[in-house]
């Protein structure tokens, strides 16, 4: 077969959050006045400590190759962080340093899987993770889970989703695209069924700094010795430190797999970025107080959102208790009419919402509810002030 593609690469889904960013970007190069919703990033600087460190990291030459899961020190900052703040006990040679926390997720799943072992997936998801198991040759198995049971999966449900071939459960919390968190007693009933079933859970959580009203954040690996086994913890810089554009992220696992992790990482990317490697470190180790004074502001913007969400007609939302987005539920919208004309999907939806109100969404038929939009709260009050109006004014004109 000469010259014919990768069957996998090809049955990859191009990253639909990016489209839409890339069309907002597009129609504000334009000099219209865009509101975008779509942000997967925080709207704050990286702090300036970390810049600091970074810059002192190029003046002394730290240029060049590390070792391939990370320098021992960063390593061993990110073990102490885990023990400190989440209560996890993962030793520095259980820690794997990668090019952000899409690339550990990456790793984890070189790591584990073989061909045809399933990976149970609770919807909504991220879309990433379906698209990064299928390119480790792993199965996704979607386990949906509706707003009657706050987006968030059973324990019934994952047990009755695991057969023989199952290897991996993927926890989120907080939950991108719900902002739903996990409680104590709820991962306490889902660890009995991981550890029963004798499977992984990967737990993402990238967005615990971002939590409200009084939630907690629990690492599921930090319930007891037994569930620690089972569980690989995935995070990273980006959304905690506003460190996006860097590319760290950081996963704790048991040593045989961050051994493999390890291996498959150093000859695939070698190592993560020296200069963003030092610069961690200081983000781990040093002033904290940058972290409150985002996570506070976000919390204004959310509480803003939810209750203008609740008062608008044919759309309805959760509270969310984490992360940035609100999840907001469309489907009664979805049944009308836009200027005489059925609307077909929600792509459409979000595709009017850019059109003819300037106003960019994320439709999430790709994080597997079809009849949602996720809006993020990672952009100005004023920004939200103004695309809400406009989101109202569509809404309004619903027949
Ligand atoms: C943003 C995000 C990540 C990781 O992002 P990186 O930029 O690769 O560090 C992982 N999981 C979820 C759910 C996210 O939203």
């Amino acid at each position: 077969m000469p010259r014919s593609l990768s069957k996998k690469g090809m049955a990859v889904k191009p990253s639909s959050t990016l489209a839409i960013t890339a069309k907002a970007k597009a129609l504000k190069a334009e000099g219209k006045d865009v509101v975008g919703f779509g942000a997967g990033e925080p709207d704050f600087a990286t702090p300036e400590n970390i810049c600091a460190v970074a810059h002192k990291a190029i003046d002394t030459g730290f240029t060049k190759y590390t070792p391939a899961a990370g320098t021992q020190e960063l390593r061993k900052a990110v073990s102490d962080k885990f023990k400190k703040v989440n209560k996890l006990n993962y030793e520095p040679n259980q820690v794997v340093i990668s090019n952000g926390g899409k690339h550990s997720l990456t790793n984890i799943f070189e790591a584990i899987l073989n061909p045809g072992d399933e990976v149970i997936i609770p919807a909504p998801f991220w879309l990433s993770y379906p698209e990064i198991v299928k390119l480790a040759d792993g199965t996704p198995v979607i386990v949906r889970c509706d707003a009657s049971q706050n987006y968030k999966i059973t324990p019934e449900q994952l047990a009755a989703a695991c057969n023989e071939k199952t290897k991996a459960f993927v926890l989120t919390s907080p939950s991108n695209p719900t902002g739903m968190v996990y409680s104590r007693e709820e991962l306490e009933a889902l660890a009995k069924v991981i550890v029963e079933k004798d499977i992984y859970v990967v737990s993402d959580e990238i967005y615990e700094y971002l939590t409200y009203d009084g939630a907690e954040h629990v690492s599921i690996g930090s319930l007891n010795d037994e569930i620690l086994e089972h569980t690989i913890t995935c995070n990273g810089m980006a959304k905690g430190y506003a460190m996006t554009g860097w590319r760290i992220g950081y996963a704790g696992a048991p040593a045989d797999v961050a051994k493999v992790m390890s291996s498959v990482q150093s000859h695939q990317t070698s190592n993560p970025n020296s200069i963003a490697q030092m610069a961690t470190v200081e983000a781990l180790t040093g002033p904290q107080e940058s972290v409150a004074v985002m996570n506070a502001e976000f919390n204004k913007r959310r509480i803003y959102m939810y209750e203008r969400i609740s008062k608008m007609p044919l759309v309805k939302c959760l509270l969310p208790q984490g992360a940035f987005y609100v999840f907001v539920d469309v489907s009664e919208a979805l049944t009308k009419k836009y200027k005489g004309a059925p609307i077909a999907d929600i792509s459409e939806f979000a595709k009017i919402l850019i059109e003819d109100f300037l106003t960019a969404v994320i439709p999430c038929a790709d994080f597997g509810f079809a009849d949602h939009i996720r809006l993020s709260y990672a952009i100005s009050m004023e920004q939200i002030e103004k695309g809400l109006d406009r989101i109202e004014e569509f809404l309004n004109g619903l027949e």
